[in-house]
């Protein structure tokens, strides 16, 4: 493009302050703090509905179907315990997809009620760079002070395996399967696999997860992660780890896939209805032109940020699971309040040390902080407290006493390092362990905190009063 053409371009072009690349978590947290801050703002698009992969085709329809599929498997399994009787059970899953689709609309809908509240202009639409501070979407040129690119993640893909969406598909085909398969395989013993594969084991598929190291959830708590696994074989997973898929092959109704141990041998073929590819998301910037704006990425692709998001190009930032760090939209949230707050001059910060994950499977598992191999691996000196559910009276009168409450405080000082729970409403008990992680709290500091009986919070303070070993009910 000649100069000329460029200045001509710029006078075109419709001017924001803020102009937001993406509507995920990110995204469109970013864009609605930044206008309650004053600026004007702008939020590119592609998709036909605001929200992301969040709101589309992750957290939120991952978790309706896994409500509906738990209730199914409750009303199947549990409700006779209880002196319920309720005679034979029938799956209507199209009503359970259209249920899933009502909860993802009410959502997407509501982002767009806030964009609306807040005067957020929605450029519907896929942006690319044509400078570094343009923007083109559908033709028309954009303008603005500043720029953040929040355009999230996608599926990794695997050599030998071509996702059809339809035989062998990535998450978004499997939350929208209309008939429960008979087997379905599992590439990938990560979080998304397991959540997925808890839907469908729960609806009656049998499920095979093959993965490549010799653990799922590698990340975890060594512990936690052991207790998931045999948790999930009580509930009739089936485990392939230390092998990997080299080929799958479509063959009519079913899919042959090639499984080899990781480490060499032999192959074996394992047949499935289904198989679903979730070895892990990448960042994504496809379309973007990066080029055209100067910004760089590293080996990953992902968009290269300093620690205020600034990319290497002035007025250019990024936020979310384009950028290093784990990929989870509260993270991506805290990131685009953070960035706004720093556009209007205040202190916008994250604690990256303080980031719950949580997979909600039954039972739950969530995690903050360090786990003992990470403690280990960095020679620092630790003591643990644990308390099971077993012990809990609340987790007794839901009839849910499998797990436990793990925390772990430096031994010198009783800081609290870690917390890591395997139970019910695991997801829930972790936030105050978020807190006293955010507040530098002492595992006594949360021992000395009145909790409510009976509730299973008190797994909590109690796992605090065993890391002194004063546990009171076990
Ligand atoms: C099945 C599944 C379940 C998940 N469950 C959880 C969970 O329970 N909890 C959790 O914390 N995280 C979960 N995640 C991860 C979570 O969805 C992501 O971490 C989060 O969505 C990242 O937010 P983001 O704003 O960075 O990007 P995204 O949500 O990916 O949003 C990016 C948006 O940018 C748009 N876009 C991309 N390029 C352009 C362009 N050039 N122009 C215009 N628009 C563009 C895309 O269409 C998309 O809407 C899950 C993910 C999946 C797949």
């Amino acid at each position: 493009m000649t100069r000329g053409l460029i200045a001509w371009r710029r006078n075109m072009a419709e001017t924001f302050d803020v102009i937001i690349i993406g509507s995920g978590p990110g995204g469109y947290v970013c864009a609605i703090r930044a206008a309650q801050l004053g600026f004007k703002v702008a939020c590119v698009e592609k998709r036909a509905t605001l929200g992301g992969t969040c709101l589309n085709i992750g957290c939120i329809p991952s978790k309706a179907l896994l409500q509906s599929s738990e209730n199914f498997h409750e009303a199947a399994h549990s409700f006779k315990d209880h002196g319920i009787e309720i005679g034979e059970i029938k799956l209507d899953l199209a009503r359970m997809q259209a249920r899933k689709g009502e909860v993802v609309a009410a959502n997407t809908k509501g982002v767009e009620f806030l964009f609306k509240k807040n005067k957020i202009t929605w450029i519907k639409g896929a942006a690319k760079f044509t400078g570094p501070r343009e923007i083109e979407v559908e033709g028309k040129a954009y303008t603005a002070q500043h720029i953040v690119i929040a355009t999230g993640s996608d599926s990794v893909p695997l050599k030998g395996v071509d996702v059809d969406e339809k035989r062998i598909v990535t998450s978004t085909g499997a939350l929208e399967l209309d008939k429960v398969p008979g087997h379905l395989v599992v590439i990938g013993g990560g979080v998304i696999g397991l959540e997925l594969g808890s839907v469908w084991r729960r609806l009656g598929a049998e499920v095979t997860v093959i993965e490549f190291l010799d653990k799922i959830t590698p990340t975890m708590d060594g512990e936690i992660s052991k207790a998931f696994q045999q948790s999930l074989t009580k509930q009739g997973f089936k485990f392939k780890l230390g092998h990997k898929v080299s080929a799958a092959k479509i063959e009519g109704e079913t899919v042959a896939l090639t499984v080899e141990p990781a480490k060499g041998g032999e192959a074996e073929t394992v047949t499935a209805d289904i198989v679903l590819l979730a070895i892990g998301r990448r960042a994504y910037a496809g379309g973007l032109n990066l080029a055209a704006a100067g910004v760089e990425t590293d080996e990953r692709g992902r968009v290269k940020i300093d620690e205020h998001f600034r990319t290497n190009v002035p007025g250019i930032y990024a936020i979310g699971d384009v950028v290093a760090g784990p990929m989870l939209a509260h993270k991506a949230e805290d990131e685009g309040v953070a960035l706004a707050e720093i556009l209007a001059g205040k202190a916008g910060h994250v604690n990256y040390g303080a980031i719950p994950s949580i997979i909600y499977t039954w039972p739950e598992v969530a995690a903050v902080g360090q786990t003992e191999e990470e403690l280990k691996a960095a020679k620092v000196a630790y003591k643990i407290g644990k308390f099971p559910f077993t012990a809990n009276g609340r987790a007794r009168a839901m009839g849910a006493t499998e797990g436990f409450v793990k925390l772990l405080a430096e031994k010198e000082t009783d800081r609290l390092l870690g917390a890591h729970i395997i139970g019910p409403d695991a997801g829930s008990l972790i936030a105050e362990c978020v807190t006293a992680l955010e507040f530098g709290a002492s595992a006594e500091d949360v021992a000395l905190i009145c909790h409510a009986h009976p509730t299973l919070s008190e797994a909590v303070k109690e796992a605090a009063l065993a890391v002194e070993g004063r546990a009171i009910h076990i």
